[in-house]
């Protein structure tokens, strides 16, 4: 039997699955004599029976078939994985629509165990943020500079900024280097990118729904003000009545 070990949603453990069907579609170069292609699976969980779907690529020269440490293969699953999962943050929908996009997309691949194009995800978002802030140029390759400027605007402190530039380095290894990056580094990155998204677009918006104080103080004065001219009038009425000028 042909099995693989991963994460079963209703053991809520990783266990072994038997593969029920497989299609591969495949791609060939007869010159350098490589091939390379997607992986389609129906799995069925051996511990409950439970069966679901998994896709991944390969390719002939890959040096690992992209599996975790631990022995669980990797690729994305239907219904998706729900260990160590990454909710998105309560008010995403306050999000500028591409921002919003990218996000979704960036949180979805950190649970779906893609490291890579999590890593690019993020490094997306902070560049976006800089760009839009202005606190990088949109000629410049570098984005130190721009993660830096953010702090300096007080947005993070100078240690999440340190995070960050961690963040920002993955986001090239994985790149342009192909390097999966660690996963505590892209948990500690996915956390400040959300400081970042709050401060900048979530808590301004929330904030403009908190009535102005100062008016509303200003709005009370005037009624009791009318109030109590209301009652003054109502007395010297009171009083005409009670004595009339004869
Ligand atoms: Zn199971």
């Amino acid at each position: 039997m042909n099995t693989i070990k991963v994460h079963c949603n209703s053991c809520n453990r990783d266990t072994d699955h038997n593969i029920v069907k497989e299609h591969l579609v495949i791609y060939e170069d007869k010159k350098y004599n490589t091939d390379w292609g997607d992986r389609y699976q129906i799995i069925s969980c051996l511990g409950c029976k439970t069966v679901s779907f998994r896709q991944d690529s390969w390719y002939s020269e890959a040096l690992d078939e992209g599996d975790g440490d631990d022995g669980v293969a990797s690729g994305t699953f239907y219904p998706p994985r729900n260990i160590n999962e990454h909710e998105r943050m309560l008010e995403y929908h306050l999000l500028p629509q591409d921002l919003k996009r990218i996000y979704c997309e960036t949180v979805d691949a950190l649970n779906n165990r893609l490291p890579t194009i999590s890593a690019i995800g993020l490094r997306t978002i902070v560049e976006a943020i800089c760009l839009e802030q202005k606190t990088k140029m949109p000629n410049k390759n570098d984005l130190e500079e721009g993660i830096y400027g953010l702090a300096d605007k007080e947005y993070l402190s100078k240690k999440q900024a340190d995070i960050l530039h961690k963040c920002r380095l993955m986001g090239n290894d994985a790149a342009h280097e192909i390097v999966a990056p660690d996963t505590d580094h892209l948990d500690a990155a996915i956390e400040i990118v959300e400081i970042l998204l709050k401060a900048i677009y979530v808590i301004p918006t929330l904030a403009e729904r908190i009535p102005n104080r100062s008016n509303n103080n200003n709005n009370n004065n005037n009624n009791n003000n009318k109030k109590r001219n209301r009652n003054r009038n109502r007395n010297r009425k009171k009083n005409r009545n009670n004595n009339p000028i004869s």
